[in-house]
């Protein structure tokens, strides 16, 4: 089964398998931990391989491979890692057990493609899961999904359904998250909108699960550890009765012309509040630090900081007034600290909070921006709509559920989950889906594309 692995002399319990050299000749690190490897399956045991490179898939695993090891022994996991930084796998006190930076300064979606595959698929041979997980819409997560599939292995897809039906927007991940549907055997939808749309793109209902979305489950449990900013990036932020506007902003299609406009809003918002500061950790990709620094540096009242560590962003969010925001995760795990989000895109793959009435898809113009942000930092009526109710994206049991289905899926069991188990968000949408605010300046339809 392990032929080519061998035990290493001085250390007696890890597997040391023969170095594994990527396209450009350079040695990968694959280390292998003994819990999962060290002996062949047992025929009742269920293999596997969870994969992530990126933050917001650790966040999203985490507790998944902790749950499925500590509550079903019949479960041998080994984690893929084909990213640069484990920062939250250490939280967790998670250790990689394929550990392949496949990361290159400035390639291209093909070649991190071919390494994903080329290097998940190596980990499949030697591992041979039953099953290997992915989660979301990264490269990461179709590339190792299709590395599964050419070694007829199943395909797990945590966080499956989302769809902006728009190819280009977000751009790859629109395209990444269907492509993996295609080859997926169980789909662990977030939410029963993400159901409904693999329902009509002709995915049997037998096969998806409605779970929640695990960031909840993640935000829950880390977010009662006592946290100061002393030693962060925040530590220098006078803390003063200003109310703090936390800012995100690095998807691909904003950037340029659309976040300078972010950046003119913000300052113009700074400049008429004296009561407010703007927070905005900078993503580290060299095009959105360019423009951000550019615009933003030296402004009073506009803190830039470098990426926080999840507790301190968690802290902050918690501590914040309102979000600013193009990120996924973020628009998730605003609702669960009741803090209104003005979503900086024209289209979303997670209707969900605007649809129970938490977020605003505000779209990229200055005016738009700046209108929705006063509306929110003047109108307590609007500010307090915005912020009630339940988190409609998970509450906090979406690991338990998926680790559920998969020992059922595994003993051949159906349903996959009782539908009483499933995620059933309450109360019900309060607000209907809206069309365009009148201060929300987007090109018309927009609006009501996402929500159509
Ligand atoms: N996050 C973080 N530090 C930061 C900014 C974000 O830990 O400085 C977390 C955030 O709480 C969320 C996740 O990273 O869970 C979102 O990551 P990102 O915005 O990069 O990706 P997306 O969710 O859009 O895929």
């Amino acid at each position: 089964m392990l032929d080519k692995a061998h035990i290493a002399p001085t250390e007696p319990r890890r597997i040391v398998f023969p170095a594994v050299v990527d396209r450009d000749g350079r040695p990968s690190r694959v280390v292998c931990t003994p819990h999962p490897v060290e002996r062949a399956p047992s025929p009742k045991s269920c293999r596997v391989v969870a994969v992530m490179g990126t933050r917001p898939e650790e966040i999203k695993l985490a507790l998944v491979i902790l749950d499925l090891r500590r509550q079903y022994p019949e479960f041998e996991t080994a984690v893929v890692h084909t990213g640069q930084h484990r920062a939250i796998l250490d939280h967790f006190k998670i250790k990689p057990d394929f550990d392949l930076d496949v990361m290159r300064p400035n390639q291209t979606l093909s070649t991190l493609t071919c390494r994903v595959v080329d290097t998940v698929e190596n980990a499949c041979r030697r591992f041979k899961p039953n099953i290997v997980l992915v989660q979301g819409d990264t490269t990461t997560a179709f590339g190792a999904a299709l590395a599964a599939y050419y070694c007829k292995i199943s395909v797990g897809h945590i966080e499956a359904g989302l769809r902006s039906h728009d190819i280009y927007s977000p751009f790859p991940e629109e395209v990444n998250r269907r492509l993996v549907s295609v080859i997926t055997e169980i789909h662990f939808a977030p939410t029963a909108f993400s159901r409904d749309a693999l329902l009509a793109e002709g995915v049997p209902a037998a096969k998806i699960v409605v779970t929640g979305n695990t960031v909840v489950d993640a935000l829950q449990s880390l977010s009662h550890l006592p946290h100061s900013w002393e030693n962060t990036p925040l530590a220098d932020i006078p803390m003063d009765d200003s109310r703090l506007v936390l800012v995100t902003s690095h998807r691909r299609e904003s950037w340029g012309r659309d976040q300078e406009n972010m950046c003119l809003a913000l300052k113009d918002l700074v400049r008429r509040h004296s009561d407010i500061r703007v927070i905005y950790p900078v993503h580290m990709n060299p095009s959105v630090r360019s423009t951000i620094h550019a615009l933003l540096s030296g402004i009073d009242r506009i803190h830039l900081t470098e990426p926080l560590d999840y507790i301190t962003f968690i802290s902050l969010l918690r501590r914040c007034f309102l979000v600013l925001t193009d990120s996924g995760g973020i628009q998730e795990e605003a609702p669960t600290f009741h803090k209104p989000v003005l979503v900086l895109r024209t289209v979303t793959e997670r209707p969900e909070a605007s649809q129970f009435g938490m977020a605003k898809i505000i779209g990229m113009s200055r005016e738009g921006i700046l209108c929705e942000a006063e509306r929110l930092l003047t109108d307590t009526k609007e500010y307090k709509q915005m912020s009630e109710g339940e988190n409609p994206f998970g509450d906090g049991r979406a690991s338990e559920r998926i680790v559920e289905t998969m020992s059922r899926w595994h003993l051949g069991k159906t349903p996959l989950l009782d539908p009483d188990k499933e995620f059933n968000p309450c109360p019900k949408p309060r607000v209907l889906p809206r069309k365009v605010d009148a201060c929300a300046v987007a090109p018309e339809g927009i609006l009501e594309k996402v929500h159509s």
